[in-house]
């Protein structure tokens, strides 16, 4: 796993909206961190702008050994890469076999004629069978995605972003659209991959109970700035 450093991160939209203002961080390899706030106050920001999809105005990032803020083209490409990316939407292909959704991970990593003709070596197929197996999806490999519950697709989104090997885990509010069962059932298998594959996890949420119960530290974030980064377990409302 490695570390994910902001340095005096400041994002400003083009129509001037500061989304996050000279935020300052550091996460240590093979962290859970839950960033916490309420809609609006920059945690899809944080989390586009640490693997690369926005630019910051101001400040620098770096993920590992990646200046993540300095790359450009396939370079930027090939780091964001190492970076497993989750979402609340899910984002999968939802006329395609789970198996085919998952196999989009690790050939996304590797771009190649032979990927991008879709052809899975052995070893890309045992990677992503285990990808699934982790999350509990086996046995429905070879059905439709779009056949799946909520719970089962963000799991398959979990299996799709561990078939690319990826030192980072990022979870844009995983579970904003699942009902609570369904949330706990997913957070604890991001639970266990942070724990089983020591993958460092940075995952946003908006209910403050399930940060404290699945994440060890919490970043509190209000319009663009940290206003708590301590014990998850420890943080209450009020901060
Ligand atoms: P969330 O609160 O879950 O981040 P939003 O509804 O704020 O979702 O944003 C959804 C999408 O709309 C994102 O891709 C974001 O970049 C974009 N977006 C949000 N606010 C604005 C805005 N004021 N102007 C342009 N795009 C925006
Ligand atoms: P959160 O994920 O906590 O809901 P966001 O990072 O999505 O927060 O948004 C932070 C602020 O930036 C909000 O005011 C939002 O409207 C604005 N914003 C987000 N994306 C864009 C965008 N692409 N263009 C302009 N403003 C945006």
């Amino acid at each position: 796993p490695w570390p994910v450093t902001l340095d005096n991160v400041t994002v400003r939209y083009p129509n001037g909206v500061v989304a996050l203002k000279d935020v300052s961080l550091s996460i240590g390899a093979g962290e859970m961190v839950a960033v916490v706030g309420l809609s609006g106050s920059g945690k899809s920001t944080m989390i586009r702008t640490i693997n690369g999809l926005v630019q910051p105005t101001q400040g620098s990032v770096t993920v590992g050994p990646h200046a993540m803020t300095a790359l450009r083209g396939a370079a930027l490409r090939r780091a964001r890469g190492d970076i497993g990316m989750i979402f609340q939407s899910f984002n999968l292909a939802d006329r395609t076999s789970v198996y085919r959704n998952a196999m989009v991970g690790r050939f996304s990593h590797t771009p190649t004629w032979r990927t991008l003709l879709g052809i899975a070596t052995a070893e890309d197929r045992d990677i992503v069978m285990r990808a699934l197996d982790s999350v509990g999806m086996l046995e429905k490999v070879w059905g439709r995605a779009g056949a799946l519950s909520g719970g089962q697709k963000q799991r398959v989104a979990i299996a799709r972003a561990l078939a690319q090997e990826p030192a980072v885990m990022l979870a844009d509010e995983p579970v904003a659209s699942l009902d609570p069962p369904t949330a706990h059932a997913v957070m604890a298998d991001l639970s266990d991959i942070n724990a089983d594959r020591g993958l460092t996890v940075l995952v946003n949420l908006h209910l403050m109970d399930l940060a404290r119960q699945y994440t060890t530290r919490m970043i509190g974030l209000r319009a663009g700035e940290v206003v708590y980064d301590g014990p998850a377990a420890s943080a209450t409302d009020a901060d």
